[in-house]
């Protein structure tokens, strides 16, 4: 079989609908089965409960998003998300200080991850060949090891349990799938799996922004310093639709993350510098604090299996997830199903799914490496990696990591290169070019700030006091 009809995507969720939509491209029919209700608005549910959490989505996946479904990223700001150009729009405390607002090069789009989702879902399922099955659980894969003809289903307002065939199965059922479980009872050696793991929590709240600040008031990012060999904490305010702000409050292993309404001022108070201390205490929380302990890293490999059947492929989280902190999972899997859209048009012959997995593999790469060998700078974090990158065990690289980091936040230039990697709009080898290493040594730097720079207007709406400006170190 070289031309598949019909496809089942498993988990209706942000991998699950572009994956979805580019099958809907390439297949006569497509079947997605989530276990949960995906509701007709931007509301939130229970299966995704990250979506209480902030999550931006960078320019190299809105980029993918806007040519799988042109317009996407128009209706989001309609509905009142805002562009934030990295880094005039951001006011970040970076590891080794206050980061200049350069030109945008990059942006993030900043709205609640229900807008994003129900966005993309209203355009996807709009499509006539694509049905939605909710309260429909997966269970298990059938077929055998050579190839994967459907999915056992469990409908869980009926109970009943039923096979849907098809000649395609996308697994996009997140970071809890039960792929590898699945496969295993397929008759296949287990799939390998990565785990580097910083002990990552988040503890969210939503404030009502003061007026103007929604739209111009700078995203607020202050991040910890992982060379004082002490838990990091970290906090964010972000602007979000329907004039709130969205408070993140966050911290690797042993940092104790605020749980209640009462601990939530006091640890923002206790981050490295009180900005958002500041810029939250007068303002009126409207909703409780809502808490995740979900952002180890987490990789499988299916590509390094010897065998794989034909009929299946893996995509999203389920194949890749990353610590939340440096946003990169939404662009992951945009470019996963950008891969699934060039390739599916050749047909899937014998062998042709492992090929594609294994260029799927490869999209995860960078923010994988990205995420997971910066997550090993921190006290406590447990790795239980094969990957021998993040083996090395070598202060060099590190050391590396710092001074990209400084000059990132003094230099322009290296700031462009450094921004357009963060985004996915570059391959994280841009960093290892001579180019960007003679960057680096002679890049003109500008001083170094001594505290957050936010002009007067700025300071005026968020009704702060200035702070003393430009200090030492122009070169
Ligand atoms: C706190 C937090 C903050 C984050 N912030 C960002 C950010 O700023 N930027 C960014 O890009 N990414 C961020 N992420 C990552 C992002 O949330 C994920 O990368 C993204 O949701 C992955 O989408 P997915 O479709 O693969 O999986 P999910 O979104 O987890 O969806 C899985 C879907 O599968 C369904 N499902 C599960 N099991 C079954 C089953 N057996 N049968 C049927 N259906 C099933 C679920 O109901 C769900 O709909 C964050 C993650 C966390 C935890």
């Amino acid at each position: 079989m070289t031309e598949p009809r019909h496809g089942i995507v498993l988990g209706g969720s942000w991998a699950g609908m572009l994956a979805a939509h580019v099958l809907a491209r390439h297949l006569e029919s497509v079947t997605v089965v989530d276990r949960d209700v995906l509701p007709g608005g931007p509301a939130q549910r229970k299966g995704l409960p990250q979506a209480r959490h902030v999550h931006v989505l960078w320019s190299g996946g809105a980029r993918i998003v806007e040519s799988l479904l042109p317009g996407t990223i128009d209706r989001v700001l309609a509905a009142g998300a805002r562009k934030i150009g990295f880094h005039e729009d951001v006011v970040t405390l970076t590891s080794h200080g206050w980061q200049h607002r350069f030109p945008p090069r990059q942006y993030v789009i900043m709205c609640g991850r229900p807008l994003l989702d129900w966005t993309v879902r209203e355009q996807v399922l709009a499509s006539d060949r694509i049905t939605l099955r909710q309260r429909t659980e997966a269970v298990t894969l059938t077929g055998d090891g050579t190839r994967v003809s459907g999915v056992e289903v469990h409908g869980l307002d009926d109970g009943a349990r039923e096979v849907l065939e098809a000649d395609l199965v996308i697994d996009a059922t997140g970071r809890g799938s039960g792929l590898r479980k699945w496969l295993s009872a397929l008759g296949l050696p287990p799939v390998e799996v990565d785990i580097v793991d910083a002990g990552i929590a988040y503890s969210t709240r939503q404030f009502v922004a003061p007026p103007g600040a929604t739209a111009g008031f700078p995203a607020v990012n202050v991040a910890a310093d992982h060379r004082e060999r002490r838990p990091g904490r970290f906090g964010v305010v972000f602007p979000q639709e329907g004039g709130r702000w969205m408070v993140t409050l966050s911290c690797t292993r042993g940092g104790d993350l605020p749980t209640t309404e009462e601990d939530f001022l006091p640890y923002a108070r206790s981050l490295r510098d009180p900005l958002v201390a500041q810029l939250i205490a007068p303002v009126e929380p409207i909703t409780p604090v809502f808490v995740s302990r979900i952002g180890a890293n987490r990789r499988l490999y299916p590509e390094r299996l010897d065998r794989w059947p034909d009929g299946l492929l893996v995509l999203g989280d389920s194949l890749a997830a990353f610590n939340p902190i440096h946003g990169h999972g939404m662009s992951a899997a945009a470019r996963a199903a950008a891969v699934l859209d060039r390739r599916l048009g050749g047909g899937l012959g014998p062998g042709a799914a492992h090929d594609l997995q294994r260029a799927i593999g490869e999209t995860v790469d960078d923010p994988w490496l990205m995420a997971a060998s910066k997550d090993l700078e921190y006290v406590g974090c447990r790795n239980h990696s094969s990957d021998p990158r993040l083996n090395l065990g070598s202060s060099a690289v590190h050391q590396f990591v710092d001074l990209v980091a400084s000059g990132s936040m003094l230099s322009r230039e290296v700031s462009d290169v450094v921004t357009d990697v963060l985004s996915m709009s570059a391959p994280q080898s841009e960093l290892g070019t001579s180019r960007f290493f003679t960057l680096i040594q002679r890049a003109e730097r500008l001083p170094e700030l001594a505290g957050p720079p936010l002009s007067a207007e700025e300071l005026a709406i968020a009704n702060l006091e200035p702070r003393s400006p430009v200090l030492r170190g122009a070169r």
